[in-house]
């Protein structure tokens, strides 16, 4: 997994859209992950600690995870390399449950009509700003 921290940094993670995202009375920030099963719909509320609803609001549709993996290193005073271990491997484990997308580099998106940032191109509401994209 290390050996692809390389092309991965370059890359822009995003919330998924099709999730529903709020931010807890706390400031934690939650998502609701709905699916149908054979006795109904299920909802499953997960609220993120602190360190993850950090993480989560530095993906702001625009930073490539090596900036964020910067800021990170300097808020939280870890080093670089920690701060790289540590970030792309909850990046990995937060796309293998659907909670983020990595979009590829230098494609696949497409600028929100409200709020101007950068989204998945197949995305139809903001992840950010809720508008419907049409
Ligand atoms: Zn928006």
């Amino acid at each position: 997994m290390v050996l692809m921290s390389g092309n991965i940094l370059d890359r822009i993670a995003v919330r998924n859209p099709d999730l529903e995202w709020s931010v807890e009375p706390t400031g934690e920030i939650s998502v609701t992950v709905r699916r149908k099963s054979l006795l109904g719909p299920r909802a499953k509320k997960y609220v993120f600690d602190d360190v993850g609803s950090y993480v989560l609001r530095l993906l702001d549709g625009r930073r490539t995870l090596r900036e964020v993996v910067q800021i990170l290193a300097f808020e939280k005073n870890m080093d670089i390399k920690q701060a790289e271990l540590s970030l792309v491997s909850y990046i990995n484990q937060l796309q293998s449950r659907g909670v983020v997308k990595l979009l590829p580099a230098g494609g696949s998106v497409k600028t929100c009509r409200d709020c101007g940032r950068e989204i998945p191109s197949e995305a139809v509401y903001c992840p950010y700003c809720g508008v419907k994209q049409s």
